[in-house]
């Protein structure tokens, strides 16, 4: 007997409730990277029942930010002006709750605000067999009860009063004076959930402790534990890859699906992000949406292989932490992610993105740098000639090395864009230096400088001559040409910043240093 292999579906299913956040990013990317390895699904759907929290533009912003990062799916909510072309032969919708989205597949609408007839069939299918009820409790009721709860130090549970007290008769007589309602799951009591969990391994909870949960609130939305179950369940969702703030709820979902007779899909759920105090990352530790990250100028290639790393690496013994998309895809296993909460380090984030700009050609280099430098007050009050493509192509070149965002371009070297800097006379001594030996040196520079021809100003020539004219005392005779160039304790090697500012300028800034010792 040929058994069929089920095909691999899974689903990134975030809430348009703001920016992108960078665990979320982690998940869609973990969902791709797992889709991508096992030619399997990823969906993309909107889990928008939760009305309040509803942010306008969230949706656009969501996909934006996945498609920036190079994130793709298959089926679900696209963009309506940038659908890729071999998508257009598939089954199309125009979402009705997004304008400019399209909705693709033939498992949607993808969109829950689309979908809330078929949650409201589904809550009705658990009443009619027992296994929900109707809740006419009153907030004010709910609320005295959670107080009188809190109390007594227990735990806040629906204490089922309108299972035990309300009748069928009642029920059909508040329905027709429509009164407002929840729908609840009767949670059996004294069983155990048990499911066995990608990256946790066996997890179990006991029923006593899962409340019964709402499934349709008053307003006719369901919640999310209810659309999420049936959404996963009618979209074939195979395998559930998620944050690990929804492992609590997912004994409500096992029961769920017990409740529906569906089968359970496989789940994994992803650690926690930590900040570096270990604590749970939020806003207060700094930028956690992704686009943050890219209005500071980290590269795309560079935040996926962060993220790729924060609970997984490719395991003992292989120490590679630069990934390309196509090596994660080959190298990643879900079945190694990690347990321990991974912490979300931006040093090693910044070292990583210098790493890809190490390999930036220069046209890559000035196209991505640009933007960035054209927002600098330094560059804007720039002389013409320094703002020059030749003469920028040069810093970059003097930057690349060093560079960690492109949000930090110039910022370190302004002495490139302008002169007006001042230093104190005494910043040109290297230690014990006397001001004639000062003198000396920088009349010596201006020599050797003036004798080199525009022809031989190069970045490689200058290097080698200056060091030669250094000769063993190299400190005695490049700082004080450094400050004289830079004003600067730390700066690029004097040669660079000749290279890069040129021979009269050059010369210039060592004969305003000359005349400050005299
Ligand atoms: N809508 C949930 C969120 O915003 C999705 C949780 C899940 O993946 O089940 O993260």
């Amino acid at each position: 007997m040929i058994v069929e292999e089920k095909k691999i579906r899974v689903r990134f299913a975030p809430s348009p409730t703001g920016q992108l956040h960078v665990g979320g990013l982690r998940s869609a990317l973990y969902n791709y990277l797992f889709a991508k390895k096992e030619s399997g699904t990823m969906v993309l759907r909107i889990e928008d029942t939760d009305r309040k929290r509803y942010v306008e533009g969230a949706v656009e912003g969501l996909i934006n930010s996945l498609e920036w990062a190079g994130i793709g799916w298959q089926e679900g909510v696209f963009s309506n002006d940038r659908l890729p072309a071999e998508y257009h032969k598939r089954q199309i919708a125009d979402s009705v709750s997004y304008p400019g989205i399209l909705e693709v597949g033939g498992h949607g609408p993808y969109v829950q605000s689309e979908r809330l007839g078929i949650y409201k069939e589904y809550a009705q299918q658990l009443i009619k067999e027992g296994k929900a009820y109707y809740c006419f409790c009153e907030p004010e009721r709910l609320e005295q009860m959670r107080e009188k709860q809190a109390a007594e130090k227990k735990a806040p549970m629906y204490d089922r009063y309108c299972l035990a007290n309300v009748s069928e008769d009642k029920i059909n007589d508040n329905l027709k004076k429509e009164c407002p309602y929840t729908i609840r799951l009767k949670v059996p009591r004294n069983e155990a959930v048990v499911f066995e969990d990608v990256v946790r391994g066996k997890v179990s909870f006991g029923t006593n402790t899962i409340d019964d949960q709402v499934l349709m609130k008053s307003d006719g939305f369901p919640t999310y534990h209810l659309a999420s179950v049936v959404d996963d369940h009618l979209m074939g969702i195979t395998h559930v890859i998620r944050g690990e703030e929804w492992l609590p709820s997912t004994p409500k979902h096992v029961l769920l699906y017990r409740a529906f007779g569906w089968e359970v899909p496989t789940f994994a759920h992803l650690p926690l992000l930590l900040s570096i105090e270990k604590k749970k990352l939020s806003k207060r530790q700094g930028d956690v949406a992704v686009e943050d990250y890219i209005k500071k100028g980290y590269l795309k290639e560079a935040l996926i292989n962060f993220v790729a790393l924060l609970g997984w690496n490719p395991g003992k013994g292989k120490t590679q932490e630069i990934f390309s998309m196509e090596e994660l895809i080959s190298e990643f296993e879900i079945s190694k992610v990690h347990k321990a909460g991974a912490v979300f380090d931006l040093k090693k984030l910044d070292w990583i993105n210098g790493q890809y700009i190490k390999k930036l050609s220069p046209e890559e280099l000035h196209v991505k740098a640009l933007p960035f430098l054209l927002e600098k007050e330094f560059f804007a009050s720039a002389p013409e000639d320094c703002k020059s493509e030749k003469y920028v192509r040069k810093v970059l070149e003097i930057e690349q090395e060093r560079l960690l965002k492109f949000s930090d371009v110039g910022e370190e070297n302004k002495f490139f864009f302008n002169d007006i800097f001042v230093f104190e006379t005494g910043l040109l001594a290297w230690k014990e230096m006397g001001m004639d030996r000062v003198r000396e040196v920088l009349e010596k520079a201006r020599e050797i400088l003036g004798g080199v021809s525009n022809e031989d100003w190069t970045r490689e020539n200058l290097g080698e001559i200056l060091l030669e004219a250094a000769g063993e005392n190299r400190g005695e005779f490049l700082w004080p040409l450094r400050v004289a160039l830079t004003g600067e304790q730390k700066s690029p090697s004097p040669s660079d910043v000749a290279w890069v500012i040129g021979k009269n300028e050059a010369i210039r800034r060592i004969e305003r240093a000359l005349a400050l010792i005299k």
